[in-house]
């Protein structure tokens, strides 16, 4: 194959249908487009209860420092309703020079350059000094459980160590390779439950109304800001992504509501301090009596989604 043309990297790519968590034969490409380069290609199947086995690759240049990591995913999403793509999804047909199929941005286009670069490199110059690694996961845009960080702590138990790394994530405005971002915001979900009386809207003395709760406590998640940013991130800001009471009668006073919320945030906060900050608010709003006059505090419940997004910025210039 001529791995020094990033085009056709990307066609072959696309043309394996590799749906999370289906290896789709993208892995194997990778192992065949790599071991002619020289690089030691290893797979690695990783398996958790409850998740689809994911197989997953690692493939090393040299054996010197410095090293350079290029890490990615060759599984895609489904390609939903495939009668109205206007070009099939895994046919990498080219159309007005770009080209069409699913993936191609997130992100089988990063890994066709990362190959065609090495290769180009080695082709001009040979071999680099130090090292280069892919690390290439089949488990991102499924439950991310079987891929990334278990490859990682699997190389590392075996020495393996890194200077730098590159991560090919499509994050470029315009085009490829416009914008480097060298940090992300954090990312932490929850769902709040309010506990109430149910009563019919007649009576409200009989009933308490778990949304006059909820809507003092989501206000308090709102309002005021978190924070004003910092160097290098924009305020942390949260949204209120459902208010639910599954309440189909307007004249029911429901026993419960339900909201759910997810706060995107910056390098001010870990997840311990937000969740406690996000705690502080909630119950300062549950014993504020504005929307439940001569009531009890609001009694609610809190359940964090799992695996929250620690926030990352690297401050290594190198
Ligand atoms: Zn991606």
């Amino acid at each position: 194959m001529t791995t020094t043309d990033p085009v056709a990297n990307l066609a072959a790519l696309i043309r394996c249908p590799s749906v999370t968590p289906a290896e789709g034969g993208a892995l194997s490409l990778l192992d065949t487009l790599l071991s002619p380069l020289g690089f030691a290609v290893e797979k690695m199947v990783a398996s958790e209860a409850g998740t689809p086995d994911v197989e997953n690759l690692y493939a090393r240049l040299g054996t010197e420092g410095p090293h350079l990591m290029f890490a990615g995913h060759t599984d895609v999403v489904p390609v939903g309703d495939e009668a109205a793509w206007s070009h099939p999804p895994f046919a990498a047909e080219i159309a007005g020079g770009e080209m069409f199929g699913r993936g191609a941005v997130d992100m089988k286009g990063g890994i066709a350059c990362f190959v065609a670069a090495i290769a180009r490199h080695i082709e001009k110059h040979g071999k680099p000094e130090g090292s280069v690694s892919f690390l290439i996961t089949g488990d991102e845009e499924g439950p991310s459980i079987n891929g990334t960080s278990k490859l990682l702590e699997w190389a590392a138990a075996k020495g393996e160590q890194w200077d730098a790394c590159v991560v090919g994530e499509p994050t470029n405005p315009d085009q490829l390779g416009d914008m480097i971002k060298i940090g992300r915001r954090g990312s932490l979900s929850g769902r709040i439950t309010v506990h109430g009386v149910q009563g019919h809207a007649a009576y409200p003395h009989l009933a308490d109304n778990p949304i006059r709760g909820l809507l003092q406590l989501t206000h308090a998640l709102m309002h005021p800001p978190f924070d004003r940013g910092t160097d290098d991130f924009q305020p942390s800001n949260l949204e209120v992504t459902t208010v639910d009471t599954g309440n189909a009668a307007t004249n029911v006073i429901p026993a419960r509501a339900t909201a759910a919320f997810n706060i995107r945030f910056n390098d001010s906060w870990t997840v311990e301090s937000l969740r406690a900050e996000i705690i502080r608010r909630l119950d300062a709003a549950a014993a504020e009596g504005e929307l439940r006059p001569d009531r009890a505090p609001v009694k609610y419940d809190i359940v964090w989604a799992d695996r929250p997004a620690h926030v990352f910025l690297t401050r290594n210039n190198a």
